[in-house]
Order: C-alpha cells, then sequence, then structure tokens
C-alpha cells in the first residue's frame, strides 16, 4: 500500500491556504491495531485525517494538536493526536460500534459520534495548551471541523474527508483536504474556490481513483495560480515508551503508589493509542513508591 502524503500550498495572491491528505494507510493501519469495524474504521479515519491536516499547519518541532470528539454516541470519546509533521495516533471508546447504514445508505458516522462538544487542544510548548470548543453539529466530522474554525476560531475553512471501507472493514482510500481563507481573501479567488469543491462528489473516491494531494489541490484551486509549499510523507506513529509510563506511574503519588504495592501484582499499562503493554514488576513499584516518600 502506497504511504500516506501530505501535501500543502498557497495561492500566489495570499488568498487561501489548502492542506490535501491520502491517508489511506494511517487509516489501515488504526484498523488493524484497533480492530475497528466498518463504521469506525470511517469515524477515527476522518478524525485521524483531519488532525493530520491541523497538525501539519503547526509551526514548530514539538507542538502537537489533540482533536476530541465527546458525543453521545455509541463509539464514546473519539480522541486524535497529530504532532507539527501530520504524523497522527488516535483511539475511540468503543472501536466496535457498529451501526446500519444511515438514510443514504452511507455508513452512519454521525450516528456513531452523536452529539455533545468537539475540543481541539493546541500544546505549542507554553506553560498552558490553547484549547478550543465547540458543539458537535452533525457528528460526521468534516461538517463538525468546518464549524469549529468558523465557530471558534473565526477562520473560514472548508473541511472535506472520506474514508472507503472494503467489505472485509479494511480501508480502501482515505483522505480530504481543508482549505482556510487567509485575512483580506479577494471574493473572486473565494467565489473560485466555492465553485470548484462544488463540483467534488466524494473526496473518499477522488483517492480511490488514484488522485494523489496534488491531483486534489489542482481540482480545489483548478483556474488559480497557487505555490506548492511542502509535500511530506505521514504515518501512524506513536511515541509512547516504558519511560513514559514509568514517569506516569510515579506521577500518582505516595498513595496510589502503596496502593498498587498492597495489592502484591505487577502492574499493566496499556496504551490507549498503539495497544502496547508495558508491565512494572513489584520491585519496580516499590522503588518508585520509596522515590516517591
Ligand atoms: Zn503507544
Amino acid at each position: 500500500m502506497r504511504r500516506s502524503t501530505l501535501m500543502r500550498a498557497l495561492t500566489q495572491d495570499g488568498s487561501a491556504m489548502i492542506v490535501a491528505a491520502d491517508s489511506t494507510q494511517i487509516v489501515q493501519t488504526a484498523h488493524e491495531i484497533h480492530g475497528l469495524s466498518k463504521t469506525m474504521t470511517a469515524a477515527l479515519g476522518r478524525a485521524l485525517t483531519a488532525v493530520s491536516m491541523m497538525g501539519s499547519l503547526l509551526k514548530e518541532e514539538k507542538q502537537s494538536v489533540t482533536l476530541r470528539f465527546c458525543g453521545d454516541g455509541p463509539a464514546g470519546t473519539i480522541c486524535c493526536v497529530s504532532d507539527w509533521r501530520g504524523n497522527v495516533r488516535g483511539y475511540a471508546d468503543h472501536p466496535e460500534a457498529e451501526l446500519p447504514p444511515n438514510a443514504k445508505g452511507k455508513l452512519d458516522v454521525g450516528g456513531a459520534v452523536g452529539r455533545g462538544q468537539m475540543h481541539v487542544l493546541r500544546d505549542l510548548g507554553l506553560d498552558m495548551p490553547y484549547v478550543g470548543v465547540a458543539s458537535i453539529v452533525s457528528g460526521e466530522i468534516a461538517e463538525d471541523v468546518t464549524n469549529y474554525f468558523a465557530s471558534s476560531e473565526q477562520t473560514p475553512s472548508v473541511c472535506a474527508l472520506g474514508v472507503l471501507v472494503h467489505p472485509d472493514f479494511n480501508c480502501r482510500a482515505a483522505g480530504g483536504f481543508l482549505v482556510q481563507l487567509l485575512p483580506y481573501a479577494d471574493p473572486a479567488v473565494v467565489e473560485t474556490i466555492e465553485s470548484n469543491i462544488g463540483k467534488i462528489d466524494s473526496v473518499s473516491r477522488m483517492v480511490d481513483s488514484g488522485m494523489t494531494p496534488q491531483d486534489i489541490i489542482d481540482t480545489v484551486f483548478a483556474g488559480l495560480a497557487y505555490d506548492t509549499l511542502d509535500t511530506a510523507e505521514i504515518d501512524y506513529v506513536c511515541p509512547c515508551s516504558r519511560e513514559r509510563y514509568a514517569r506516569a506511574l510515579l506521577s500518582l503519588g505516595k498513595e496510589e503508589l502503596q496502593r498498587l504495592v498492597n495489592e502484591d501484582e505487577p502492574v499493566e499499562t496499556l496504551c490507549s493509542f498503539c495497544g502496547k503493554k508495558y508491565v512494572f514488576g513489584l520491585d519496580e513499584v516499590r522503588a518508585m513508591l520509596e522515590k516517591a516518600k
């Protein structure tokens, strides 16, 4: 399977920027790690694609963005994180959640997510992360991200996402684009982009037909002069490690560590993002308790 890629471009007059992604490989990896149902391959796949494109807009290394959907649907909470390059990881509370197709005969992502709030948390390396909140408008993810940027960040945007799932639940094609208008955007450019987007049937079909992020950008920015900013290969990456979990255990404090020691069993931690298990022996936990005291 081809590597997932992401490309960014800017119209030469500075009116609009775009990120386009082919995230097929990433969504397939998420499907394999979490054993996602058909509907959840689409739901988590769309959220991972969105957060990857949002991550690519970060300015500096070590910055990250978290996209979280706290809906009341059977999916439970969906949480996805991207680094500044667009490398992502994510999980859903209920990866097995499955729903009948919606009224349009499509995978019912909106029904799986439900209604509630979505959060965007940007860790820019400062003392406090920047947190934005918006209501979930449809649970279809793309519409929610578009609404989030308009209502919470006052940035006119269009987000489109698509995931095609094989009958065996594997990911067949996934991708998306995110267009953002810059201040003082030329109304004529905006009109051209709107008209181009209006002609697009489905972004997952575009990727499925072999279109690359470059081809997607050519379609959305058709008739406009633009410069490509960069292209990057992106992956499903989890930065977890035994050391990280050891630090997390230590940060529980002495009362909680004492409780774990009293249970007299090795402590098992499971990474929600990648499924890796880390086991800490009783001796290690006792040593942590000493340190905490
Ligand atoms: Zn992990």
